[in-house]
Parts: structure tokens; sequence; C-alpha cells
């Protein structure tokens, strides 16, 4: 637990949230700025402040609950459409640093907008990229 950390508090209880799923290691409930109805934060009980900390075996556990409450917002929302959404960094707008994955369901003609500003890429620097990044693998 970090101190000052509010997913700390939430996560332990001590701070009240529309909690739909709890454990021993995590608590998932509902954003208190929804993006889409239904909007879920996945939110481990041990303080990780990002995926860089994050170790495999939880790492394994925030997928596994991210599939099986895929399947009951599905059931229960009649979603058309599901992002999964995990923010590192501020410049890939995390706000809130403990690590924490966002369920967001979607539905025909909501508006939303997540990854929609893709281009062609250049071939030749995607080449380079994939040799720096192996390189390090
Ligand atoms: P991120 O921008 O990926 O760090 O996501 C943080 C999320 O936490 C945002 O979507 C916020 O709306 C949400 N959030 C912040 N405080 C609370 C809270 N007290 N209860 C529920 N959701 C929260
Ligand atoms: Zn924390």
């Amino acid at each position: 637990m970090k101190d000052d950390c509010i997913f700390c508090m939430i996560a332990s209880g001590k701070i009240p949230s529309a909690t739909i799923y709890e454990d021993s290691h995590f608590r998932v409930f509902l954003d208190i700025n929804p993006v889409t109805k239904g909007h879920c934060l996945i939110v481990p009980k041990e303080h990780f402040d990002n995926i860089y900390e994050l170790d495999a075996e939880t790492a394994a556990k925030v997928f596994s609950l991210a599939t099986m409450l895929s399947r009951t917002l599905k059931k229960a929302l009649k979603c058309d459409g599901m992002n999964i959404v995990q923010n590192n960094g501020t410049v890939a707008g995390q706000t809130v640093f403990h690590f924490h994955m966002h369920l967001i369901p979607r539905y025909d003609n909501d508006g939303v907008t997540i990854l929609e500003e893709q281009a062609p890429g250049n071939m030749e620097e995607i080449e380079e990229l994939r040799k720096l990044i192996k390189a390090e693998l």
C-alpha cells in the first residue's frame, strides 16, 4: 500500500467504489468518468506504478480477469464491442499512477474514437524499429 495512492485506498476498501468484482488480489469497479456505459477498471490490490513494474503472475491474472469480465459485461450490458485500454506514463494518458486496466464496452454508433488516427508507416523505418526492438529481447 502506497501512501496517498487513491487506487490503493479504493482497492483496500478504505474509499468506497462501485465494485463489481473482488477477490484476494483484485478489485474491479466502475469508472467515475465513464467513456461509455459500464466502463470498468481492473485494479490489483498490490501497488505497481505501471506495466513496467508488474510481475508475470499478476499480469496473467489481469488478463484472465479481463476475459471473464468482458464476457460478463457483454451479457449484462448487451454491448456490441469492447476496448481494453491500459495507459502507462503521462504522455500515454495515465492519470492514476497505480497500474489498472480499462474495460470499455462499445455500442454501435457510440461516437467514441480510440486508435483511429492511424496512417500507413514507412516500411524502412518499420524494419529499423523491428531490429532495434528485437536486439533488446
Ligand atoms: P488513467 O487515465 O488510465 O490513469 O485512468 C484513471 C481512471 O481512473 C480515469 O478513467 C478516472 O476517471 C478514474 N478514476 C479516478 N478516480 C476514481 C475514483 N475515485 N473512482 C473511480 N474511478 C476513478
Ligand atoms: Zn496504489
